[in-house]
């Protein structure tokens, strides 16, 4: 439903220049989030997706800039064009950790060492809930009580170099979560950590979903996370979204070859040991000097003529989108 889309990206495109070269890094990207569910972007590394959550919270690096393209935040005062604030504004400072938080790979790359994990929380809290330092700390005890850190009164007076890993991800997922963002954007937030901790995170992630309805946009190179939490999914390829939809129904009927490829790569749980992975073949090119065309035309085993011009976007059903010249042959050889 149109009023459940809380985050929209129309056309984006985000280039990086280096040495008079340009990296088209995301040309032309469309998508929306929507209240209370999850939207995974997926892709090996280099494929945008990290650059589409930077462009989103406007901390893209120096010698990069969003040169086309809207990025809408639907909050309760109305609509705000997030790709006109200015990077460090007044406006953007409010919006980024009040209204959408963000949780990346590295904790350490949102928690300072030089403060106490209350002190961070607290900090947020005042500054975005208006909150006195008394109930800030008592609120900070209960997010890390809530995110299921032992002895909460006292670890909230620790350092972050005092927390193991997992423990550290988690305090950084209640700083995000402090002021009860209304999207949280989750850049691999789990790709340091165990597989235990990692689905311990991910139960978090959702339970928080459901009781705030949270919108979250995760960034993962992972399939079987994808499966896992994922409501819908964009699967991101050179700077494109080459198929997107309801997470069930692309991964039951992948129609671009990238997708299926990716698919093929990884063993699904409860197929037992046998299974015939194949790795998908070479590598993606050259940023600098991409191929005209459909640029998976290098690894693409249903390559035609066709494919040297860009395919356009079509609908496969309802809201399953593909982007490839023979998509119908790829959905057909999956049956
Ligand atoms: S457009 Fe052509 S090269 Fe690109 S994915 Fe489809 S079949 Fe492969």
């Amino acid at each position: 439903m149109e009023n459940d889309v809380v985050l929209r990206v129309k056309d984006l495109k985000t280039f990086f220049y280096t040495n008079e070269r340009c990296n088209k890094a995301i040309n032309g990207v469309s998508f929306e989030v929507k209240k209370g569910k999850t939207l995974s972007i997926v892709g090996e590394s280099g494929c945008g997706k990290s650059v589409t959550a930077s462009s989103i919270m406007q901390l893209l690096p120096d010698l990069s800039r969003i040169e086309e393209g809207e990025i809408t935040y639907f909050g309760e005062q109305g609509e705000v064009r997030i790709d006109k604030l200015k990077k460090n504004g007044k406006d953007m400072r409010k919006l980024r950790g009040g209204d959408i938080a963000m949780i990346f790979q590295d904790p350490m790359t949102a928690l300072n060492p030089v403060y106490t994990i209350g002190f961070q929380i607290r900090e947020n809290l005042q500054n975005h809930m208006k909150m006195n330092k008394k109930q800030a700390h008592k609120r900070a005890v209960e997010l890390l009580s809530l995110m299921g850190i032992p002895n909460p009164e006292q670890r909230v007076n620790e350092y972050p170099h005092q927390f193991s890993g997992g423990m550290r991800q988690r305090a950084m997922i209640a700083m995000a979560m402090s002021c009860n963002p209304k999207v949280l954007i989750a850049d691999e937030p789990t790709t340091a950590l165990d597989v235990t901790i990692q689905a311990q995170i991910f139960e978090l992630m959702m339970k928080l979903k459901e009781e705030f309805n949270t919108a979250i946009l995760l960034i993962t190179h992972d399939m079987g996370v994808v499966n896992e939490v994922s409501d819908d999914m964009a699967v991101m390829y050179m700077g494109n979204m080459v198929e997107s939809g309801g997470t069930k129904e692309v991964l039951k009927n992948p129609c671009h070859p990238y997708t299926k490829a990716l698919l093929e790569s990884i063993p699904i749980l409860g197929k037992g040991r046998n299974q015939n992975l194949e790795p998908i073949k070479g590598s993606t090119p050259d940023p600098y000097q991409r191929p005209v065309g459909c640029q998976f035309k290098d690894r693409c085993n249903y390559r035609s003529e066709k494919c040297e011009e860009m395919p356009p976007e079509e609908i496969v059903q309802g809201e399953h989108m593909v982007r490839c010249w023979h998509w119908k042959e790829v959905l057909e050889d999956g049956k």
